[in-house]
């Protein structure tokens, strides 16, 4: 076998790093990239049956064995490398140099993905543009995004994000941009990195060649390395460093009102005035930077103005809906261009289900290719992907509709209309039964509207919940403490809302090692519910241990009365071991035994041998907020030296140590011990905000709209007449109210509910069962479905708005409202 060396030279379009996605193998080349949990090496020979012929490979995986099985793959050419990563990037680097048009590069903390998508929108009039898929901006990501850049294109727009030092020096020349924009700097990844500043450093390497650079210069650590160390390196850069602080030369001044804002910004000594179509803070620096680059364009602000209309939020990962005639759906219906529809098509092929899978697509824009070759392409990779039935809108896709009629695709399964109107108008909607179907629309097509009718309705308020975002989320905290470490989770107060006996049982065929309750009575019902995990009451009222041992239910032990209490009652067995979980308080000062208890702990311990101490625990008071972290240390310092001696006292219990609830286990991972008590980022929240990104949303709350009423400005709405307005409008009355668990606080414009994507305001008094709100400004008919909080707005946001905590949202939501569990 003659093995190859870099430069790659290859005419392959696709770069296959993911074997399980191969689809057009005679058009591929594999990157054998060895990852944490799988090694690409090892499908070489499995692709190469597929027709795969061109493969680059590590030369650390040249074991004897790989040798041989390479030499049997006689008409194969492979490149051998030190690292497959780094030549993925090199031929792709040498790919952007090709092309001498502007790039714009994204990197920052958050809002990279936002930015990159709403500029491909708000630029797709002036330009033929590329931009990377979804959030396609890690080490493997960027040079996947970069190789779609063609001769067609004029620009192209590419986020990159890095989660350690080191990285951006790679992504650089791949990306090579010409503008920048620094979205801000928070504490994602900040393990990866020796402080804020170094982070910042690094990710403005990115820029070294940029002619200019967008970023607000209220981010300090940003703004100090910009003008120290970039413009060392690159002194010819342009700044456009916003601020919203008065007296700036570039000045962005910002009014809120319910649903919109408006913005006021001095540049170049002139006021330019925008409205944006939302409200939120991190949607207002998305927008801002935004904006800026579209000034520096020379758009003009009436165009600016008209496009910043379309602004809406992005879901950022594609994610299952139930919809009608038992189908699921994947809402992709921003934007649809060549790369993006390849990630979906991935995505959809990824849900293992036995469903026909219907692709609903529209025109395809931004591809830079000639319009027949392109529909080519994409009826081909639909070819791949095994795609059932193919439903096309738009009026260049249905001129060029022949290109999807196939031996394989049945003519009369695949159909074509020239608008969203016309499909929503013709199409017998009912032929769509127990499907998976693929909504991958461009936003000028309104797809949201298709998603509207194919969407199962819910009739009054549930509560939905995700059963593979918990799974996810459970995997993502594994991940995190590693398997050493033993986790009980959480599932008290009816597991934060979420269905106690559901919510178990998924823990239980994940193998949790343990469950943790708040009463005997809801361990009680797990049993009934056939759980077996062991479990842990916090707190064992006395006239419930007979139910306690009954049930096999283990107390938490925190004060000697408890204890003895304890004593009295299994006193009354003989030869039955008991397992209690000893609680330490070590400044929470709720439950637990101080440091001047622990040797008479020890004492009865001794005394009564029918007592196994399963564990010994204590818990943090301030692990969500980093201002508390001299505190929890001191907390987990106490807590090593208490349990220490407990620990020497009963040498062959062996109990479990365990002190991190979902805050500490990120906060505080060298304090995991043996186990960890997983709370509420099972549920979707990240307490401590470093890593919401990696959570998915579990709980969704919804309800319907009951009525809706045109009212006269001065009309007032629902009780002591608290709701007046102020102007002619459009007010519905939805079905919940503070006994489901909506709480009053959000009264008079406190809270805000999403219909049909878009943010309503509550008017008047939260009533005790129904709730008015204005939808004025909103298209939307009664029976439409109403969010109050999920994927689209956050169960953090929403505690924020009456000043509570994300807790209390959760666990709010009151045992009436039915939960309904979903999953694929
Ligand atoms: C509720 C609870 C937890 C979980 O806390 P989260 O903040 O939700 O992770 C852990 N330990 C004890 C003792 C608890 O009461």
């Amino acid at each position: 076998m003659n093995f190859l060396s870099e430069p790659i030279i290859t005419q392959a379009s696709v770069l296959l790093t993911d074997s399980r996605l191969v689809s057009q193998p005679e058009h591929s080349v594999f990157f054998a990239i060895k990852g944490e949990h799988h090694d690409g090496h090892a499908f070489v020979a499995e692709l190469y049956n597929k027709g795969v012929r061109e493969f680059v490979v590590e030369k650390k995986a040249m074991s004897e064995a790989f040798v041989a099985e390479l030499s049997t793959l006689t008409d194969a050419k492979i490149y051998l490398v030190e690292n497959a990563i780094r030549a993925l990037q090199n031929l792709v680097a040498k790919h952007r140099q090709k092309f001498d048009i502007p790039v714009i590069g994204v990197t920052g903390s958050n809002g990279k993905t936002i930015v990159k998508e709403w500029l491909s929108v708000l630029l797709a009039k002036d330009y033929n543009l590329v931009k990377s898929p979804r959030s396609y901006n890690s080490q493997i990501g960027v040079p996947l995004s970069v190789w779609e850049l063609n001769e067609n294109h004029n620009l192209g727009i590419f986020e990159a994000g890095i989660s350690k030092s080191g990285e951006m020096e790679f992504l650089e020349p791949v990306i090579r941009p010409t503008i920048g924009i620094f979205t801000n700097i928070g504490s994602a990844h900040d393990e990866g990195f020796r402080s804020r500043k170094q982070k910042a450093t690094e990710k403005l390497r990115l820029f070294q060649r940029c002619q200019v650079l967008i970023y607000c210069k209220d981010y300090e650590d940003i703004d100090d390395e910009i003008r120290i160390l970039l413009k060392a390196v690159n002194p010819k850069i342009k700044l456009i460093d916003w601020s919203r602080k008065a007296g700036s030369k570039t000045f962005v001044n910002v009014t809120k009102f319910a649903t919109y804002c408006t913005l006021q910004i001095l540049w170049n000594g002139q006021i330019h005035d925008f409205k944006i179509p939302l409200a939120d803070d991190a949607s207002i620096e998305n927008a801002t930077h935004c904006i800026f680059l579209m000034l520096h364009l020379e758009i003009p602000n009436g165009d600016i103005q008209s496009r910043l209309d379309w602004l809406k939020p992005v879901a950022m990962r594609l994610e299952l809906k139930q919809g009608i005639n038992d189908c699921y759906l994947i809402d992709d219906s921003y934007n649809n261009d060549y790369a993006g529809l390849a990630v979906a098509l991935n995505f959809m092929i990824q849900q293992h289900t036995k469903r026909d899978k219907v692709l609903i697509i529209s025109d395809v824009l931004q591809s830079g290719l000639e319009e027949n070759e392109l529909y080519e392409s994409i009826a081909e990779l639909v070819r791949g992907k095994k795609i059932d039935k193919v439903i096309g809108i738009g009026e260049v896709i249905y001129r060029n509709q022949k290109a999807f009629y196939t031996p394989n695709l049945e003519d009369k399964k695949t159909v074509f209309y020239q608008s969203t109107q016309e499909f929503l108008e013709k199409y017998p909607i009912n032929q769509l039964q127990s499907s998976l179907i693929l909504v991958k629309g461009a936003r000028k097509f309104e797809f949201e509207k298709i998603i509207n009718r194919l969407t199962l309705k819910v009739h009054g308020t549930v509560f939905e919940v995700n059963l593979d975002a918990l799974t996810n989320n459970l995997n993502f905290y594994r991940n995190k403490i590693g398997l050493g470490t033993k986790i009980m989770v959480m599932v008290k107060a009816f597991a934060y809302g979420s269905g106690s006996a559901e919510v178990a049982s998924l823990l239980e065929y994940h193998k949790v090692d343990y469950l943790g309750v708040a009463y005997t009575d809801e361990g009680v019902v797990l049993r009934q519910n056939g759980i077996k995990l062991p479990i842990m009451v916090l707190n064992p009222q006395p006239e419930s241990f007979a139910k306690l041992v009954e049930y096999n239910l283990e107390p938490e032990i925190y004060s000697f009365k408890l204890f003895e209490q304890f004593l009295n009652f299994t006193n009354r067995f003989t030869n039955k071991i008991f397992k209690i979980h000893l609680k330490i308080d070590t400044g929470m000062h709720r439950l637990g035994f101080v440091e001047q208890d622990i040797i008479s702990v020890i004492d009865l311990l001794n005394q009564n041998p029918t007592i196994q101490v399963a564990s010994i625990f204590s818990h943090l008071v301030g692990a969500d907020e980093s201002e508390h972290n001299a505190f929890s240390k001191l907390q987990i310092e106490k807590f090593e030296q208490m349990s220490q001696q407990i620990l020497a006292a009963i040498p062959r219990q062996k109990p479990l140590r365990h002190i991190c609830n979902s805050a500490g286990i990120i906060r505080f991972p060298e304090a995991k011990f043996d186990m960890v008590r997983l709370g509420i980022g099972l549920y979707g929240v990240e307490v401590t905000g470093v890593e919401q990104n990696a959570l998915q949303t579990v709980g969704t709350l919804k309800t319907v709209i009951s009525q809706i009423k045109h009212l006269q400005a001065g009309t007032t709405v629902g009780y002591s007449r608290k709701g007046v307005l102020e102007r002619e409008s459009k007010i519905a009355t939805i079905a919940i109210g503070y006994a489901d668990g909506f709480d009053r606080g959000f009264s008079k414009g406190v809270g805000k509910v999403l219909v049909n994507g878009v943010a309503c305001p509550v008017v008047g008094n939260v009533c005790m069962d129904m709730t008015m709100i204005d939808v004025t400004d909103v298209e939307c008919e009664e029976g439409d479905e109403v969010i109050i909080f999920g994927k689209d707005l956050s169960i953090t946001e929403l505690a924020q708005t009456i000043d509570t905590i994300p807790y209390e949202i959760l666990t709010g939501v009151s045992e009436r409202v039915k939960r309904v569990f979903f999953k694929e």
